[in-house]
């Protein structure tokens, strides 16, 4: 039974070990839609931002029109009573409140201008803003739907694994299936390690020449004296073979 239940654990180590990695790519999709939203967030915030300041610019304006409308009035009051002034002192007075309101008029019109001039750049800066959102939004679109899709895919794929790993476990000793998993947990995640050149390549420690020997043979299921996982013996030329070949030699 032991030679094959090396073989199990091993098998077991390696389906761990996709599991865990398509647990992990799954779980990177939410940040993957976040961070593909992230350029479209950031374009309706600065469509906002233009809509405020056209909105502000657009009260300046009527502020200054309504500027204009009362001085135009006070203007008015002061021509009908222009009759009323009886001394050349009095006439030169109200003749230079009317250039001073004028004047006020002629400033109040120039800011209306410049305020309109202003408004119409807003207006071509929101167009192409949100020319940009709109293709923004659909490039988000597609990405989402996309990565939605390989999420469903990985899901799909971990389901598998998953049933692979369970019907593995069944044939897995019990004791032994326990003492791997125990092992796992404290070894973050590696219960299962290769013996190379006499050397444990999960803790990188030596193994005594006598347990190579045994792990070798297949005597017995070994486990490293200093990290305590389960040890099988890389045969050199076959794992450099394996290495070698499209998707051969991968992780164990
Ligand atoms: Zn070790």
């Amino acid at each position: 039974m032991e030679n094959n239940q090396l073989d199990l654990l091993i098998e077991l180590q390696d389906l761990d070990l996709q599991i865990r990695n398509l647990e992990a790519k799954k779980a990177q999709v939410p940040r993957e839609i976040e961070a593909a939203g992230l350029g479209l967030q950031e374009c309706l915030r600065g469509l906002e931002s233009l809509k405020q300041q056209s909105e502000q610019i657009e009260k300046e304006r009527r502020r200054r029109e309504l500027d204009v409308e009362e001085v135009r009035a006070t203007l008015g009051k002061i021509q009908q009573k222009s009759s009323e002034v009886k001394t050349n002192k009095e006439y030169a007075a109200m003749m230079a409140e009317v250039e001073f309101l004028k004047g006020k008029i002629f400033n109040f019109e120039e800011e209306v201008l410049a305020l309109m001039e202003k408004a119409e750049e807003k207006r071509a800066q929101m167009l192409l803003k949100e020319e940009e959102a709109a293709s923004r939004k659909r490039e988000f679109a597609s990405k989402k739907a996309r990565l939605l899709q390989e999420a469903e895919e990985l899901g799909k794929e971990l389901a598998d694994r998953r049933r692979d790993r369970d019907s593995l476990v069944l044939r897995v000793d019990e004791k032994l299936y326990q003492s791997y998993e125990r092992v796992v947990s404290m070894r973050g995640g590696l219960g299962v390690a290769a013996v190379k050149d006499g050397i444990c390549q999960g803790c990188h420690l030596r193994v005594r020449p006598q347990l190579v020997v045994e792990i070798k043979s297949r005597m017995a299921i070994i486990n490293c004296s200093h990290c305590n996982r389960f040890l099988y013996w890389a045969e050199e030329p076959v794992t450099r073979r394996q290495e070698a070949m499209p998707g051969g030699g991968k992780g164990v």
